[in-house]
């Protein structure tokens, strides 16, 4: 098994030629900083409304090498969220998020068309499993409405993908799979063959107000223009404004050799992506070219939400993980784990993204989108746009804007707390799934953070 921080994507894709680091003193329209989705689909967007602006993006490391071309690839909206927004949000602000949120779904698919980005983009729907008896009234429940959220019998569930260890769940309509890295470097071009000037290498170190907008300073060059959107992803956190804002967790993925028998055996032919009802969630799917990616969000947690080392690789999860695929298909058993893999993600106390204007800058923010932005990053982007343009969309008073505040707890309670809280709930599910139950201090620990309003896990 190849431990491979980049990851299945990434190795298939081939990584592009690297783009030189910012120099010297540049202009622009907006700045752009961080190379992942967020950070990418705002500069497309930009250019989409004004074709000919000047959009610079600074990217610290490679674009798409961050979690935007390793994760599972999930497209997913906000369906299965609705109840919980209706009350956060009220009635018609969570239908308009969920109806913008489904919308990205397919947009992204005919983006991938139009422009000739052969990203995998298969819309399979997903089923969201419970795979212990406790879990049988698990998420996604109340959101049942027979047209975009249909319940599943463990009959119906393992019709669609035959392993034992699938009960009830939902089937919901508006989502999709993808390949990460494909997107993420097929935006990449995109973006350049429309005149966006990315620089590679180039570290955002500073940020201060300049006349008439903001300047953004790396360790080899500075970029001043009238706006600047920040697309930071898990490293949000090193802001100083926004330190207490989110807290930094891994997910961990495995990735076959091809498997077509085993994918035939399973009558697994629709591309549904799948998830069980965890907290801390299993997610699965297939591959175009016949392999099973299996990911795990019961990583561990980083002091400081700094990312980095165990966030982008931990033996000791990927072990787990590994385990874990094989509980729910052992028809893989002798079959070869070909990667291994892992990434930060950004967990948001809500469980939803934001989009957080920097008091005294022309800056906006976007973060917190808890392992699921492949689909919200594309939002967030349209609306990040929106906002550096200061152009009226509906989607700038969705509720994601400015929303709130909501804070963690300061380190090192932080880290120490959640830490506690997640090996509590890795205890409190493993048992459920041997059919047993968590011992009681086990599930009050567990059941913490809903006691104190905090959604940070499913
Ligand atoms: C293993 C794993 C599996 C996942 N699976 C799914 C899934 O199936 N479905 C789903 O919806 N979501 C999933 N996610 C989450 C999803 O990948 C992220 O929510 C999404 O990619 C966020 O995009 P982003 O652009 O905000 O962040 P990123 O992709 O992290 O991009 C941020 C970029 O900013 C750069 N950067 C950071 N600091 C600076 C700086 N100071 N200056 C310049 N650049 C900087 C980073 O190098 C990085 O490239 C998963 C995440 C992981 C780790």
């Amino acid at each position: 098994m190849l431990h491979d921080a980049h990851g299945f994507w990434i190795a298939e894709a081939g990584s592009p030629e690297v783009l030189p680091a910012l120099a010297g003193e540049q202009r622009a329209d907006v700045v752009v900083v961080g190379g992942g989705y967020t950070g990418l689909w705002t500069a497309w967007h930009l250019l989409a409304s004004e074709p000919g602006l000047d959009v610079v993006v600074l990217e610290a490391g490679r674009c798409g090498h961050g979690p935007s071309g390793r994760n599972g690839g999930f497209v997913t909206g906000m369906d299965l969220a609705l109840p919980a927004l209706r009350r956060e949000s009220g009635h018609a602000a969570a239908e308009a998020w969920a109806a913008a949120a489904r919308e990205t779904v397919d947009a992204i698919g005919a983006w991938c068309e139009e422009e000739g980005v052969d990203a995998w983009y298969r819309k399979g729907g997903e089923l969201v499993l419970s795979t212990a008896a406790a879990q049988d009234s698990g998420p996604g429940e109340a959101a049942v409405d027979g047209s975009a959220v249909l319940a599943l019998t463990a009959e119906h569930a393992r019709a669609r993908c035959d392993s034992p260890v699938f009960h009830p769940g939902v089937f919901v309509r508006a989502a999709a799979t993808l390949h990460p890295a494909r997107l993420a470097f097929g935006l990449r071009e995109r973006l350049l063959a429309r005149g966006a000037r990315i620089f590679e290498g180039s570290r955002a170190t500073g940020m201060r107000p300049a006349p008439e907008g903001v300047s953004v300073r790396t360790a080899s060059g500075s970029v001043r223009a009238r706006t600047a959107v920040l697309a930071l992803n898990a490293s949000t956190g090193l802001l100083a404004p926004l330190r207490n804002r989110l807290t930094v967790s891994s997910s961990h993925v495995v990735c076959t050799e091809p498997v077509p028998d085993v994918i035939e055996r399973l009558g697994w032919h629709g591309g549904e992506a799948i998830s069980d009802r965890r907290a801390l969630l299993h997610y699965t799917r297939t591959t175009r070219d016949g392999r099973i990616v299996f990911g795990w969000a019961g990583g561990r947690m980083a002091a400081g939400a700094r990312p980095g080392g165990r966030m982008e690789l931990d033996h000791r999860v990927i072990a787990q993980v590994r385990a874990d695929l094989l509980r729910f298909f052992p028809q893989l058993a002798g079959r070869r784990i070909a990667h291994a893999w892992g990434g930060p993600i950004d967990v948001s106390p809500t469980h939803r993204p934001a989009i957080v204007g920097l008091r005294g800058l022309p800056a906006w923010a976007a973060f917190g989108y808890t392992g699921n932005g492949v689909g919200p990053a594309h939002l967030l982007g349209r609306t990040l746009a929106a906002l550096a343009l200061d152009r009226r969309d509906p989607v700038t008073r969705l509720p994601f804007v400015d929303p709130p505040p909501r804070h963690v707890p300061p380190e090192p309670l932080r880290v120490a707390g959640a830490a506690l809280i997640r090996r509590a709930l890795v205890r409190k599910e493993a048992a459920e799934e041997a059919g047993g139950r968590a011992d009681p201090v086990t599930a009050a620990v567990a059941a913490a953070p809903r006691l104190f309003g905090l959604h940070i896990v499913r």
